[in-house]
């Protein structure tokens, strides 16, 4: 593995649009740290009638603009290298700034609130572009604290993140994966190669070694992890109820604007429909591999191992131009962009994230960091990934920094939308048995797999954590390992073994750090698969709905946009559609393989 000093520049995303240099950058900080400190010295205490709100908003707007930058910059150029000291330094010192920043602007918010609704009325009546952002504010008056309160409360803000900076530091900085040996030949490993390779692998033995291994580095630090965890869980569950939330769920949920029921039945509904249906695809996998037993080690093996073509970085690009070309010329002038003008970060090297993630700063381009295995399932991930980037580049052209970014509840659906249209151009191109098992049988391992099945799983876990902890309980490693092993086992049953580390799988999602995040992702693809399904029998028009839902941003609730795209979110149908539809897939998986071994 290269330290990041030595990966080809071209590989890399380009910061410099964001800052120039490092002086630049330093200004900015200085710049905005002055205006903060200005439009307190100004405002606080002030903000009595609508033209002062209107003021405030406007100089508050322009300065939240100006930290867009700043933020990105220092945590992009931090993510491809956790290691890298000056990039850790930079990134405290700006999480420094912005917590000091929400404490001095925090006026802004509890005064506003203070205001009659009339004066609220007018001020929106005043500055028509800030009148959602007002209304959102509205929605918080019952679970504003004083406004003292909510000054030491954004004080500490930085301080509050800082388990999911332990949490990433104990992963990515201090673990040391040793190589693992089989048959005396000795394989090397890291947290990337093992999500990225051995996880593939098809030998088996080289399979499950490394999964042993890579577990038994993980048990080494569960303790720690755990206890960052808890720590997370805890100033979750005390802001909650200081707030007056009757549940941590409640006031997980309140930003993305989605009730307890939306959540449960993501949950509950797949809990017991799908499992069934990857049990047969577990059993499939099993067979065409001709395992003895089936582990949790074997589930993320290519049912086609020997077949998955390699794609090249450059080639990716004509993949996604093609696959995605449905989706009409703007849409193409910005893949042309992302790849021109080096938004995607491709290398492999020490230190850098895990997984892949797309950044889209508020006016400039987005980001996309991915680590180029060249296996073609790949070729789905970066359609995944410019799925956001697609996303926010229209959200962000057609909306204000306040009204751009959705509930979270809809933030996966444009990217897995991606995906199915990814998988719906392979599959019409094609005529060959092969190739096309190979693109569902890519759909299921990774698209609904990724989505339904392994963020279920966590999101299910996750309830079980957040209900101990809305019951004033804590939890510890052995709590931790127990609620993981007894989500496998009730979605697994006897199709699957659960090898010795599979409880550990909990140490190796960010996501917990992000509140009720892990559901969403089966809550976008289940929009996703309804419009794909749209997009195939009513083409152009329903494109069309698509693309007005991305440029709508975050000015509609998830139900709203889900609505706006053509499917009811507020019943069950589209979810069993999709669990159907992915039943049909596996079923054609089946057949398929039976016409390939004849
Ligand atoms: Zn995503």
């Amino acid at each position: 593995m290269l330290n990041r000093s030595e990966v080809k520049i071209e590989e890399t995303w380009n910061l410099t649009d964001l800052f120039k240099n490092e002086q630049q950058f330093e200004a900015a900080m200085q710049e905005v740290a002055e205006e903060a400190t200005s439009i307190e010295a100004n405002f606080k205490g002030k903000i009595t009638n609508s033209a002062v709100a209107v003021d405030v908003l406007t100089l508050y707007k322009n300065l939240s603009e100006k930290l867009v930058p700043i933020g990105n910059y220092s945590q992009l150029s931090l993510s491809v290298d956790q290691t890298n000291d000056t990039a850790q330094m930079r990134a405290a010192k700006v999480g420094q700034l912005y917590s000091k920043i929400s404490a001095q602007l925090s006026f802004i918010t509890s005064e506003l609130l203070q205001l009659d609704e009339e004066t609220l009325t007018e001020t929106k009546n005043k500055a028509l572009h800030l009148s959602h952002y007002i209304d959102q504010l509205i929605r918080k008056k019952p679970y504003q604290l004083h406004p003292e309160v909510e000054k030491a409360l954004a004080a500490f803000g930085a301080t509050f993140e800082a388990p999911y900076e332990l949490y990433n530091t104990t992963k990515l900085v201090d673990m040391k994966f040793d190589n693992f040996e089989v048959n005396g030949k000795s394989y090397p490993l890291s947290y990337n190669s093992f999500e990225g390779d051995w996880e593939l692998e098809s030998d088996t033995d080289i399979r499950r070694a490394a999964f042993t291994a890579f577990s038994n580095k993980l048990r080494d630090y569960q303790h720690t992890t755990a206890k960052t965890y808890d720590t997370h869980l805890k100033i979750e569950k005390t802001e909650s109820d200081l707030r007056g939330f009757d549940s941590v769920f409640d006031s997980l949920l309140f930003d993305q604007q989605v009730d307890r029921e939306l959540y449960n039945r993501q949950i509950d509904l797949i809990t017991s429909e799908l499992a069934p249906i990857m049990r047969k695809y577990a059993k499939l996998l099993q067979k065409s591999h001709g395992l003895e037993k089936m582990t949790f080690a074997d589930l993320k093996i290519p049912l086609d191992p020997t077949y998955e073509p390699k794609v090249s970085i450059e080639e990716s690009r004509q993949y996604m131009k093609d696959g995605l070309s449905i989706m009409g010329k703007d849409y193409q002038t910005m893949l042309d962009r992302a790849f021109d003008e080096r938004w995607i970060d491709f290398a492999q090297n020490i230190g850098k994230s895990t997984g892949a993630f797309c950044s889209s700063p508020y006016g400039y381009h987005p980001y996309v960091l991915i680590s180029w295995t060249s296996r073609m399932n790949e070729v789905f991930v970066l359609a995944h990934e410019l799925g956001h980037a697609g996303h926010f580049y229209l959200a962000n052209a057609e909306q204000n920094i306040f009204n751009a970014r959705p509930s979270l509840y809809f933030i996966e659906a444009p990217s897995t939308m991606n995906e199915m249209l990814m998988a719906n151009h392979l599959l019409s191109n094609s005529n060959d048995a092969r190739f096309k098992r190979w693109v569902i049988s890519t759909i299921i391992a990774r698209t609904y797999y990724h989505n339904f099945v392994t963020h279920l799983l966590e999101a299910a876990y996750q309830r079980k954590v957040y209900e101990i902890i809305d019951d004033g309980g804590s939890v510890n490693a052995s709590i931790l390992n127990e609620l993981k092993r007894e989500v496998l086992v009730d979605f697994w049953g006897d199709a699957v073994e659960m090898t010795e580390g599979a409880e550990l799988t909990w140490m190796r999602q960010p996501h917990y750090y992000m509140g009720l995040y892990p559901y969403t992702y089966s809550a976008g693809l289940t929009i996703a698969t309804e419009v794909s399904q749209r997009i195939l029998k009513e083409g152009e028009i329903a494109v069309q709905d698509w693309i007005n839902v991305l440029k709508a941003g975050g000015t509609k609730t998830p139900v709203e946009l889900a609505q706006m795209a053509g499917v009811d979110v507020t019943t069950d149908q589209p979810l069993r559609n999709t669990i159907q539809f992915i039943g049909s897939l596996v079923d054609q998986l089946e057949e398929l393989t039976a016409q390939l071994e004849k």
